[in-house]
């Protein structure tokens, strides 16, 4: 079929990476295509979802997210079956169960809005620790990308440099902290007994005034699974402002191959509409921004006689090195109420346990207590033991104050054979879904053995835990990461410095799967970074002609 979609910048998925590039190049005055495979809802639509769940499922995010048939997703409630989209498989294969949507607006909808950065060592574990890979750049160079993507975000923190993570930063963050609730605060004071450092968490929700549009956060926890105000970023609120720039948004239109011509430059990208039609899209530069999963999961499908391996797939590398950290939980009962709950689902972590001389032996890791509300957990189970009236009342009370979610982030190094394939098992359009082999390995188990699960029980004992039960399996963080790994040499990594394919001058591959290390910090910040690098060198591309 023949069609007239064409613009000097093609970008497939409106996540907060594709609004991020896409918005960048109508300021810059180029034309802009967006194709998005999810449909485009509004918030309230979301939030009667959310409202309309049975208790049993309030607590599972992506329930109020239901797939459409042509763009589907994990449903991360749903038990391991061969009918689920994501085929996992190795020895963490179930930690590997990522949540994100396909949903016009991306994963953002519902996510915490954590923005950690990175830190100088982060970026250079092979040097300082012989593991991993050293980032193409370091640090300094990517600072300025960091403060953009804070101002483009919204992200409020602290001022003190004490309380900073890292302390190395240009300006001020946008906007001033939030202020913890009383659960964050005790165990703020419990780390620090133990000489371990809780810090206020940046992040991408505001502090008291508005931003951008979106109103001050009032602390009423609904973060996940979507913040009925639109006080926390995500990339839903961008989408009406890269419309009023003359940006043209196509909802339900999966992309599912990219073609390339002469000098191997991508000329086309091909998507499905909903009702199985395919159509054609032209252009100068193409972004494929569709998450650390189904980015290189495209880029598989579309190989052709020039690329037998995938597009932008030289190096073999396209899938491998997939990334996350690797997270352990323990649900703690205290004697004392802690009261979480209050404010936003997370605010703070642990960070400098995630540093360390011990990396070249074993990984580090960030700690965190959660501070969603537990009325719902305690309810639930309240009612499970058959009280009825006051004795009801005063167990849901004694279990949403008196229990906490305690939670590790391990940074995972990129190791090759944790690897994105193509299922032989098709989606509802015929297209392959992804599969995934997962191993956390050593590096990771000898820090859970030796110097996470220790500190965690150290702070367990100072919040005076008297029962506890600490999951003995990973399970994931949501931050995918490493199928399109970044470096400077050709046939080792996927893309250069500025996240454009070493194989395809007019292909940017910008986002988290670009990502060389990830560090123990939630990652999307990085991610936004690397795509307003990415967004300077697509500009400059096509300014030079
Ligand atoms: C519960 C939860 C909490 C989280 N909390 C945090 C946090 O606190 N801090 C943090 O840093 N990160 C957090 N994350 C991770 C964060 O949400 C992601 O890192 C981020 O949203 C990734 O953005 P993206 O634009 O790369 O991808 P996405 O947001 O996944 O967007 C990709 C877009 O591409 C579209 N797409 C996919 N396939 C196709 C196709 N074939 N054709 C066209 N379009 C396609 C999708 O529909 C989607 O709109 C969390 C994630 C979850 C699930
Ligand atoms: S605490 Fe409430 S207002 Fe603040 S970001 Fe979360 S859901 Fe939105």
């Amino acid at each position: 079929m023949s069609d007239n979609y064409s613009a000097d910048v093609v970008v497939v998925g409106t996540g907060v990476v594709g609004c991020t590039v896409a918005e960048h190049a109508l300021d810059a005055g180029l034309s802009v295509l967006m194709l998005e495979a999810g449909p485009r809802v509004e918030r309230w639509q979301i939030v009667e979802n959310f409202r309309n769940l049975p208790p049993s499922l309030k607590a599972n995010w992506d329930a109020a997210y239901p797939p459409k048939p042509w763009a589907p997703h994990l449903e991360t409630y749903t038990d391991a079956s061969a009918a689920e989209y994501l085929q996992l498989e190795g020895p963490d294969a179930l930690a590997y169960r990522q949540g994100y949507v396909r949903y016009a607006g991306g994963a953002t909808w519902h996510w915490a809005g954590i923005c950690w950065r990175l830190t100088p060592e982060d970026m250079k574990l092979k040097s300082l620790y012989g593991v991993g890979r050293d980032w193409a750049f370091d640090y300094n160079t990517l600072e300025p990308y960091y403060t953009r993507a804070e101002y483009a975000l919204g992200v409020s923190g602290p001022s003190d440099p004490a309380l900073q993570w890292p302390p190395m930063r240009s300006k001020p963050y946008p906007m001033g902290q939030l202020p913890f609730g009383p659960g964050e605060q005790r165990f703020t004071d419990v780390a620090a007994k133990i000489g371990l450092h809780n810090l206020p968490a940046a992040q991408a929700r505001n502090s008291g005034v508005s931003y951008n549009g979106r109103p001050a956060c009032c602390g009423n926890n609904n973060c996940f699974p979507v913040c009925p105000i639109g006080a926390k970023y995500d990339a839903a609120t961008t989408l009406p402002r890269i419309e009023a720039k003359g940006g043209v948004i196509l909802a339900n239109a999966v992309v599912y191959r990219v073609e390339t011509g002469s000098k191997n430059a991508v000329q086309a990208v091909h998507f499905f509409d909903q009702d199985k039609v395919s159509h054609r899209v032209t252009g100068k530069v193409f972004v494929i921004a569709c998450n650390g999963i189904e980015t290189p999961k495209i880029l598989l499908m579309s190989k052709n006689e020039k690329n037998s391996n995938g597009v932008a797939n030289s190096s073999d590398q396209v899938g491998r090195n997939m990334m996350d950290q690797p997270k352990i939980s323990a649900q703690i009962t205290m004697a004392e109420p802690l009261w979480t709950g209050v404010g936003p689902v997370q605010s703070s972590s642990i960070m400098n346990t995630s540093q360390g001389d011990f990396r070249n032996v074993h990984t580090g890791a960030l700690f965190r207590m959660e501070n969603a509300a537990r009325s719902r957990v305690g309810g639930l189970a309240a009612l499970k033991k058959g009280l009825v009236g006051k004795a009801l009342d005063a167990e849901i009370r004694r279990l949403s104050a008196c229990t906490a979610t305690l939670t590790i982030e391990h940074e995972l190094i990129p190791l090759p054979y944790n690897r994105l394939t193509l299922s032989a098992k098709k989606d509802w359009l015929g297209l392959n879904k992804p599969n995934i082999y997962y191993d956390v390995s050593d590096y990771v188990r000898r820090s859970t053995a030796t110097y996470t699960l220790p500190i965690l029980k150290q702070l367990m004992a100072g919040l005076g835990t008297t029962d506890s039960q600490i999951n003995n399996f990973y399970t994931h963080s949501d931050h995918i990461m490493g199928g399109c790994i970044m470096g400077t040499d050709p046939s080792t990594s996927v893309v250069d410095a500025d996240c454009r394919a070493h194989d395809h001058d007019n292909l940017f591959l910008p986002g988290g799967g670009a990502m060389t290390t990830g560090g123990s910090g939630n990652s999307t910040l990085t991610m936004v970074a690397l795509a307003m690098k990415a967004s300077d060198a697509i500009v400059s591309q096509l300014k030079a002609g």
